[in-house]
C-alpha cells in the first residue's frame, strides 16, 4: 500500500520543487547522521559498522522512519515492527482506509547507539478524521552482538532479587533526595515495588533509565536513570557494563549515580535496634543477609578492607539489599599503635576499596578493638568518618555457642541497643538467623546504625 500511494504526489511537482525537497532531504539526512552517528572511540564493531540516517517510507497516508544498523536480524525486527504498526493502523481504520485525510506517522530516534548496545525510540502520531490525535511512545533496546532485542526479564539475575534492589535503591534515593515530594502512603507503596511497575527501559553509556508507569511515582510515567554499576550482581554480567557510544541525553525526573544512604521505613515511636557484624565479609555473611532479606531488616557490617576485593558479590548484595557497610580498617589493626602512614593506608584504602566493588563511600568507622585516641577521631573526621562503637558486646568469640548467643541477644536487647557480632563465627551466625525473627516479633525495628543514630 505504501508503495503504491508514493507514486501519486510525485506527478504534480515540479522539477524545481523536487530539487528543493531533495536538497532539504540531504541536508536533513546527514543532520540525523551526524545527531547519531557514534563516537569515534568504542564505536560501532563489525556488526555495525555505521549507522544510516533513519530509513524513510513518505506516503500521503503515513511517514514512517526507522533506522538501520546493517545488522540482518536486528533491521528485520525494526523493519517488522514499523510495518506491524501500519498494518495495525490500517486495520483500525476499517472501511474509513482509503479516506487519505487519515494519516499516521512513525518518527525513530536513537536514545543510545554504542559499541553493543542500541536503544530506538518510535513516536507514533495517529491522525484519524473526527478523532483527537492520538500520540504513544515505544522503546526498544537491542543487544548488537546477540543481534536481538532485549526484554526486561532478560535484563536481571533473579527478577525477584532485582526488584528488591531497585525498589531499595528507589525507595532511600526519594527518602533523601525528595522526600517532600512523595506522601507515607506513596512510599510504603514503593516499597513493595514490582517489575511490573517498570513501563519500558532504554540504556545509556552508562545507565539504565526506567520508565515507570502512573501512579508508582505520581500520576505520570516518571523516568528514573539508574548508573547501572550500582546494579552489578542484579543485572546480569553481559548488560551491567558501560557501552561507550552515542547518547541522546533522557530527561529523567531522578538520575542516581551514586548509592543513597539507606532508608526503610522507621517509626520513631517504635524501639529500634542495630545488629552490627564485625571482621566480614567472611563465609557466613550471605547467610546473615539472608536472614535479613527474608524478614525486611537490615544490619550493619563493618568489613576489613583486604577481604573485600575477594568477596565483592557478598559486598554489593548487602548495600544493594540496603544494609550499611562501616569500615573496619585494612589488617584490623589496632589504630592508636600504628603509624600515620600505615593509619592512612588502614583507613582510606578500605574506602576506597568499598567504593570501587559497592559504589558506596561508609560513613561510619568502627576502631578494632573499639581503640580510639583524641587524635584519630580528628584524622577520621578529616576523612568524613564517625567512630561507630556498641553498647552491647556479645562476646561471641569468647562463646561459639548458638544458644548461649541467642539468649545473649534477645536478653540484651533493648530500644537503641547497638549489638555487636561477627559474622565469621557460624555460631553466630545461626543465633541471628533465630533472634532476627524474633526481635521483631517483640516489636524491635531492626535499622541499620546510621538510622539509628538519626533517631535515637
Ligand atoms: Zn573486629
Amino acid at each position: 500500500m505504501r508503495r503504491t500511494i508514493v507514486y501519486h504526489a510525485k506527478k504534480h511537482l515540479s522539477l524545481i520543487a523536487w530539487m528543493l525537497i531533495i536538497s532539504v532531504t540531504l541536508l536533513v539526512g546527514i543532520c540525523v547522521y551526524l545527531a547519531i552517528a557514534p563516537a569515534k572511540s568504542g564505536g560501532p564493531t563489525a556488526t555495525t559498522k555505521v549507522v544510516s540516517p533513519p530509513v524513510s517510507v513518505v506516503a500521503n497516508h503515513y511517514n514512517i522512519d526507522y533506522p538501520i544498523f546493517y545488522n540482518t536480524k536486528v533491521d528485520s525486527l525494526l523493519k517488522d515492527y514499523a510495518s506491524d504498526q501500519v498494518a495495525a493502523f490500517v486495520n483500525s481504520l476499517g472501511k474509513d482506509r482509503y479516506d487519505p485525510r487519515n494519516r499516521m506517522t512513525l518518527e525513530c530516534s536513537l536514545l543510545h547507539y554504542g559499541s553493543q548496545f542500541a536503544t530506538v525510540l518510535f513516536i507514533q502520531r495517529e491522525y484519524v478524521v473526527g478523532s483527537a490525535v492520538k500520540a504513544s511512545n515505544a522503546q526498544m533496546t537491542f543487544d548488537l552482538k546477540a543481534q536481538k532485542k532485549i526484554e526486561l526479564k532478560d535484563l536481571f539475575v533473579s527478577d525477584s532479587d532485582a526488584q528488591l534492589a531497585i525498589g531499595v535503591l528507589l525507595y532511600d534515593y526519594l527518602k533523601q533526595y525528595a522526600p517532600h515530594e512523595f506522601s507515607q502512603e506513596q512510599f510504603s507503596k514503593l516499597s513493595q515495588f514490582t517489575l511490573a511497575d517498570i513501563q519500558d527501559f532504554s540504556f545509556g553509556n552508562e545507565t539504565l533509565t526506567l520508565s515507570v508507569k502512573p501512579g508508582v511515582l505520581g500520576d505520570k510515567t516518571r523516568l528514573v536513570a539508574i548508573k547501572r554499576s550500582l546494579l552489578d550482581g542484579v543485572l546480569k554480567p553481559e548488560y551491567g557494563k558501560n557501552d561507550k557510544g552515542k547518547d541522546i541525553p533522557v530527561a529523567a525526573s531522578y538520575v542516581i549515580t551514586e548509592r543513597p544512604r539507606p532508608a526503610n521505613q522507621i517509626d520513631p515511636n517504635q524501639k529500634m535496634l542495630a545488629l552490627t557484624f564485625d571482621d566480614g565479609p567472611g563465609n557466613y555473611t550471605d547467610r546473615v543477609l539472608d536472614a535479613l532479606k527474608r524478614n525486611r531488616a537490615r544490619g550493619t557490617f563493618f568489613v576489613i578492607g583486604r577481604q573485600v576485593a575477594g568477596r565483592a558479590g557478598t559486598v554489593k548484595r548487602t548495600v544493594n539489599e540496603g544494609n550499611e557497610i562501616g569500615n573496619h580498617s585494612w589488617n584490623h589493626a589496632s589504630l592508636p599503635l600504628v603509624s600515620r602512614e600505615q593509619l592512612k593506608h588502614e583507613v582510606e584504602d578500605t574506602q576506597k576499596v568499598i567504593y570501587d566493588v559497592a559504589g558506596y563511600t561508609p560513613v561510619l568507622m568502627r576502631p578494632p578493638y573499639g581503640a580510639i585516641n583524641p587524635d584519630i577521631a580528628v584524622y577520621l573526621q578529616t576523612q568524613h568518618l564517625q567512630p561507630a562503637l556498641w553498647n552491647v558486646d556479645t562476646e561471641d568469640w569468647r562463646y561459639p555457642d548458638a544458644q548461649a548467643m541467642y539468649d545473649r541477644v534477645m536478653q540484651s536487647a533493648r530500644d537503641g541497643s547497638v549489638i555487636l557480632l561477627h559474622d565469621i563465627h557460624p555460631t553466630s551466625v545461626e543465633a541471628v538467623e533465630r533472634a532476627i525473627p524474633e526481635l521483631i516479633k517483640q516489636g524491635y525495628q531492626l535499622v541499620t546504625m546510621s538510622q539509628l543514630e538519626q533517631y535515637r
